[in-house]
């Protein structure tokens, strides 16, 4: 694991966990709450990956990096139904996608702008009343609703670990998601083909490489703590 306190700069925090990653996963830098001055040596390091959950900041920063080319835009944060066509004009990837409402809502408005989105199903594999998403369950029993959707391009499952857990709770649970991937991409009547795991973020991504994440959502080993009341 990268300890970021002992790098003082964007840069140097960006090489060493690179070390630390295999090659073939992707890091995505969240940027929710951070300076635009930050993300320019986030880029200049060689992230061209970002991560934002909240969909005015995310637009407000791409404006003011638009001179930069080959940034691909993650939005990681729950999606209103109402905000819906402007996350698809500004992000490549949506990895919260969390019900099959929001879903067919997408997959309506991609069948208008003639654009195929890549998507991630975020799952919670452990009960936690405070966050979005399917259990393992709801998914397989949506499982037909959301093949169906043939203009959303259903890439992987993202899932965000609960507070409180063990390390070995951790790598159980990140692992029953690489299960549940195989299970939707094996089911016999509608097989649904998930390639991408994206999970792990500062505290927990080293746990979710060993568990088969391809691609990992540091923020603040990076970037260092947010202010608290601009969570989450
Ligand atoms: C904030 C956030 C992250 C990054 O969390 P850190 O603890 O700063 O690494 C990753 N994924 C999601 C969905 C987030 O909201």
């Amino acid at each position: 694991m990268v300890d970021c306190s002992n790098f003082p700069t964007v840069a140097e925090r960006i090489f060493h966990l690179r070390r630390d990653v295999p090659p073939s996963v992707r890091i995505i830098a969240v940027t929710k709450t951070v300076s635009i001055h930050l993300m320019r040596e986030a880029y200049d390091a060689g992230i061209r990956d970002f991560g934002e959950s909240r969909l005015q900041e995310a637009i407000a920063k791409q404006q003011a990096l638009a001179d930069l080319p080959n940034i691909t835009w993650h939005l990681i944060g729950h999606l209103q139904s109402n905000k819906a066509k402007q996350a698809l004009q500004h992000f490549q990837w949506i990895h919260s996608v969390d019900s099959v409402a929001i879903a067919q809502r997408l997959n309506q408005l991609c069948t208008d702008l003639g654009i195929s989105p890549k998507v991630c199903l975020q799952v919670k594999l452990s009960p936690d009343p405070n966050k979005f998403g399917w259990t393992a369950q709801e998914l397989l029993e949506q499982l037909p609703r959301l093949c169906a959707l043939k203009h959303l391009s259903i890439q992987g499952l993202m899932t965000i670990l609960p507070l409180n857990l063990s390390p070995v709770q951790q790598l159980s649970t990140f692992q029953s998601v690489t299960d549940l991937a195989q299970r939707l991409s094996q089911n016999p009547q509608t097989p649904l083909p998930i390639t991408e795991l994206s999970m792990g973020m500062s505290s927990d991504y080293a746990l979710a490489i060993q568990a088969g994440a391809t691609m990992i959502r540091p923020g603040r080993i990076l970037f260092g703590e947010r202010e608290k009341t601009l969570l989450p």
